[in-house]
This record gives C-alpha cells, sequence and structure tokens, in this order.
C-alpha cells in the first residue's frame, strides 16, 4: 500500500530543465508546484522557464543540430534503437513517475509508457521510411531524386494526461529524422519526460539533441516566438491549441496542434449490451476519463437499449474499484489536481441543473485512507440533450453521458455535428451501418466495435474539428512528414553540351 499523507507530506522534491545533457536547477526564481494525487500533498516543485533560459535552451539545440543531421540516418537509428531497449529496461519507474504525478493507476501507466515505446520502436526504421524517391531518365541524361531533410530545431509542448507517450509521439520521429529537440512538458507532471530524456544520452545521444525546458506560457510564448525553432507540435486543450497554432503559423512555423475531445459511442439495438458496458466501463472511466480517446457519450438507438444498458453500468459504475495509483487491480485512481477534480465536479452540477438524470453521482466517494486525494466516483448521467452545454464541452473525467436517439441517422449526427471530432465508435452486429458509420462521420478516429481506437504506432494519430489544427497527424509516416522537409535535385549527366532553350518543352 501507498504511504499515508504525513508521512511523505515533508518530503518536497526540486526538479530541472534538462539541457545539453545536464540537469539545470534555473533561475527564473519562479516555481509550479506538483501535486502527488493520491495523496493530495504538495510532492515537488519545478522551475518555471524565464524567456532567456528558453533561449539559452533552443541555443543548445541549435548548436547541436548540424552535428546531428550529418550523423547517418543508420547511425541515429541505432541510437533510437539503444533508446527503446532503456525505455524497457527503466518502464516500471517511467509508469511509476507518472502515477506519482498524473495519477493514473499503474496497470494503466505501464501500457501508456508502452504505447509511447512502441512510437520509437517505429521510428528506428528511419533508414527504409526517410528515403528519398528516385526518377532516372526523365529526360535524355536527366534524373530526378528526393531527400527528406530535417527541419532544425523543433518544439513538442505536451498536455498532463499523458506523460510519457506524448512526448515519445514527437521526440520519436523529430529525433531519428535528424531534428534537434525542445519539449515543453506540462508542468504537472514533467517527472517522467526529464527521465526519458537523460536515458536518450545514456543510450549515446548527443548532449543538446533532446533537451527538456520546463515552464507555463511564458515558455511556451518564447519558443512560438523564436525564429530558430522550425516547427512546434502541440497536444493539449482546444483554446490552447488555437492560440499555438495561430501563433506558431503567424511566425512562420509548421505546426500541428491537437486539442480537445468530446467522443460519441453510437450503439444500435443489435450490439451485444454485455460487450457495450465492458467497453464502456474502461473506456469512460480508465485513467479517471482523462484521456482525450475516453468515450463521455453513449448514443443509444432507441429507449430500450438505453434502459437495459445503464441497467448493467449502474451497479457496475458504483462498485468501480477505486484507489491509490501504485497499489494494483485497480481501475481508477484519482484526478490530476484539486482544481481539475473541482471543475468536473462543477460540471456534474451543470448537467444536474440543465435536466438530465443522475443515475450515479461521483462526487461523494472516499477512497478510505486517502480521504485528502484527489478522488472522484464515476458518474453516469442519462437523459442529456445536444443543447445542454455539459454535453457541447469537454467535462474531461470519469463521467459518461448517455443521449437517447431515435435512429442511426440521428446518432451519427450527433458525432457530425459536435464541435470536436477525435474519435467515436460504433458498437452492432451490422456490418452495412458499421461501413457507413466509418465512412460518413465527421471524426478523425473511428472504432468499429473498438471503444477507443488509437491507431497503432505504423499510422498515425489525429482527430478533426475543433480537435485538431493543421496538417499533419502525430506519428506513423505522418510523423516522418511532418518533421521533414522534401528537397528535390535534378541532376544532368551526359557527354554531349548544352543548347540554349527560350521555350518550355512541348509535344513533337
Ligand atoms: P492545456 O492546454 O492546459 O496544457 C497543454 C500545454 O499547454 C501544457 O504544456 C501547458 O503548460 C501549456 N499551456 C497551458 N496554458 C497555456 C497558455 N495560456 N499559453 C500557452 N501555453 C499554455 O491541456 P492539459 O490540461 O494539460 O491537457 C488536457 C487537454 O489535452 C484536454 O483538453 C485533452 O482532450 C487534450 N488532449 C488532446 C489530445 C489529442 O491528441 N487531441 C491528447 C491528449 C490530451
Amino acid at each position: 500500500m501507498s504511504q499515508p499523507a504525513e508521512v511523505v507530506s515533508s518530503k518536497i522534491s526540486q526538479l530541472f530543465h534538462y539541457i545539453n545533457g545536464e540537469r539545470v536547477a534555473g533561475n527564473s526564481g519562479r516555481f509550479g508546484d506538483i501535486f502527488n494525487p493520491s495523496l493530495g500533498v504538495r510532492a515537488a516543485e519545478v522551475p518555471l522557464a524565464s524567456k532567456a533560459e528558453v533561449e539559452d535552451t533552443i541555443a543548445a539545440a541549435q548548436e547541436a543540430f548540424p552535428a546531428w543531421a550529418a550523423t547517418s540516418v543508420l547511425a541515429r537509428s541505432r541510437i533510437m534503437t539503444k533508446f527503446v531497449h532503456l525505455l524497457y529496461e527503466h518502464q516500471h519507474e517511467l509508469a511509476e513517475l507518472v502515477c506519482k504525478e498524473h495519477g493514473k493507476v499503474i496497470e494503466d501507466a505501464m501500457g501508456s509508457v508502452l504505447r509511447g515505446i512502441e512510437v520509437v520502436e517505429f521510428a528506428c526504421g528511419a533508414p527504409h521510411q526517410q528515403k528519398g524517391e528516385f526518377s532516372d531518365n526523365v529526360a535524355r541524361g536527366i534524373d530526378i531524386y528526393s531527400m527528406r531533410k530535417p527541419l532544425g530545431v523543433v518544439a513538442g509542448i505536451t498536455p498532463f494526461n499523458f506523460p510519457a507517450m506524448i512526448p515519445l509521439w514527437m521526440s520519436g520521429m523529430a529525433l531519428v529524422t535528424g531534428n534537434t529537440v525542445v519539449l515543453k512538458p506540462s508542468e504537472k507532471d514533467p517527472s517522467c519526460p526529464l527521465r526519458m530524456a537523460e536515458l536518450f544520452v545514456e543510450a549515446g545521444g548527443p548532449p543538446g539533441v533532446f533537451n527538456v525546458i520546463n515552464g507555463d506560457k511564458e515558455a511556451v510564448d518564447a519558443l512560438l516566438n523564436d525564429e530558430r525553432i522550425k516547427a512546434v507540435s502541440f497536444v493539449g486543450s482546444t483554446p490552447i491549441a488555437q492560440y499555438v497554432y495561430a501563433t506558431a503559423s503567424a511566425n512562420g512555423k509548421r505546426c500541428q496542434a491537437m486539442g480537445g475531445a468530446k467522443n460519441h459511442m453510437l450503439i444500435l439495438p443489435d450490439a451485444e449490451l454485455e460487450d457495450v458496458a465492458n467497453a464502456l466501463m474502461g473506456a469512460a472511466y480508465g485513467s479517471a476519463g482523462e484521456r482525450c480517446m475516453s468515450i463521455s457519450v453513449g448514443v443509444c438507438v432507441g429507449d430500450e437499449v438505453a434502459d437495459r444498458l445503464i441497467d448493467i453500468l449502474k451497479p457496475r459504475v458504483e462498485s468501480l474499484r477505486i484507489g491509490s495509483s501504485l497499489d494494483t487491480g485497480l481501475e481508477m485512481g484519482p484526478l490530476v489536481t484539486k482544481e481539475h477534480r473541482e471543475k468536473v465536479m462543477n460540471y456534474i452540477q451543470m448537467a444536474k441543473d440543465e435536466g438530465s438524470l443522475l443515475v450515479v453521482d461521483g462526487r461523494d466517494f472516499v477512497c478510505d485512507g486517502h480521504e485528502n486525494g484527489y478522488f472522484l466516483g464515476g458518474s453516469l448521467i442519462d437523459q442529456v440533450k445536444p443543447e445542454m452545454q455539459s454535453y457541447q464541452e469537454e467535462i474531461f473525467g470519469p463521467v459518461l453521458q448517455i443521449i437517447r436517439v431515435g435512429s442511426f441517422d440521428e446518432g451519427m449526427a450527433l458525432a457530425t455535428d459536435h464541435p470536436f471530432g477525435n474519435g467515436t465508435s460504433i458498437f452492432t452486429k451490422n456490418g452495412a451501418a458499421a461501413r457507413t458509420f466509418a465512412d460518413k462521420v465527421e471524426v478523425g478516429m473511428v472504432g468499429i466495435n473498438v471503444p477507443i481506437p488509437v491507431p497503432l504506432a505504423f499510422h498515425s494519430f489525429g482527430g478533426w474539428k475543433s480537435s485538431s489544427f493543421g496538417d499533419h497527424n502525430q506519428y506513423g509516416m505522418e510523423g516522418l512528414r511532418f518533421y521533414t522537409k522534401v528537397k528535390t535535385v535534378t541532376a544532368r549527366w551526359q557527354d554531349k553540351g548544352l543548347e540554349a532553350e527560350f521555350s518550355m518543352p512541348v509535344l513533337k
């Protein structure tokens, strides 16, 4: 069992930046608090970088860039392979850091570390992936070939909810393609990305190639406004994603900015409701609903489906196994901070005030032995209507809202018309309905009898509408394209001399 709050409350760790292969204390004089959400205590302090500190970090990455870009892709890939081995060796340590600062339960944290490592494994294939194209003899003696070149110094700005996986999504593809990285992780849980950057250097990554600078808006703005940063990859809430995308683009940078979500599961009358309930329990309440691919809305076609499903879900939501992150065999841990828990509680109240029905209200849940932790029970809300604010907005907590619709078309329209378009899923035995749904629904990632359709590392991740701004998805070949620019060479090698040609070639 974890230690009770009184035992650990006196130990406050001092975190750092990781710049040029070294831990750096930071000199801005500003610090952010990091909490252990299971215990509800301040556990660490993180330095929040000033603009000048961010600029120094960019300078270190800029200096490291030419040599790293000139390193052969095979050599970079070998370092990434060693990095993968070290990540596996340290996966439990990394997962524990996630548990202590984020609050995921240990099994889930291990899974999130694995999903990140898989992207680095994919990145090890860069010698093949980064190959250019070649067309020989396109005219007499002329060949055309293209190369994929790194961009330079690139920035990653990441959210609190996946402190291992999302930094690895970005850095895996950025590093192997020859860029140097300045990562600005969430100030709520930066220990895991700091440790991963150290492991990269242990794997043989040159100092300055992978840097982590901690901070808040001041650090983000410094990255967005520095002309040495050539690309920005952001994942976080929609208002900040919009701001980052607009500012980075206005400053001439390549930018991909992933935002919030409200993911619908459409449940047709022919679906096996026990399977649906199993899928929904994990997809709505796993990681306390703090996943951008969580299912937050169950759309039931017909009252009978809704009534039967709620009968199955209610006792299961009431008896979710909730506890301290490092204890095993649990289904859900605490929320990340007290403020975030309050925000989720306010949404539950809003849903009630708007006229929906609180079938299970998780607000009164108390975790025995961890009374100060930021826990909430699961909430299940029925009779939700599309015009309600609690439906329109992202709640990002262990709350499942149920909407009843009269038909498949009406259900699909809900997911299509919602401002967010990250993920969605359909549960049915009807292949034609599933196919139509996958084809027509205006959402970026679709599951068919799969509740959380996060694509594996060799595909790519990205939503539509207010869930994503910019042209490229994360990781897979999309990641490779985001982190490289194409140069195309047209070369003539022939024995005879050149003649002057004033017109473009015509058909003869
Ligand atoms: P957030 O937007 O508050 O923070 C994300 C990053 O932006 C952090 O590094 C933070 O320091 C920085 N930031 C915060 N406020 C800023 C400001 N005013 N100016 C500049 N930078 C700022 O998001 P969060 O609460 O850490 O993460 C949860 C959100 O992320 C949810 O909305 C979730 O849906 C979303 N998310 C989306 C995806 C996706 O791929 N679409 C994946 C994971 C999480």
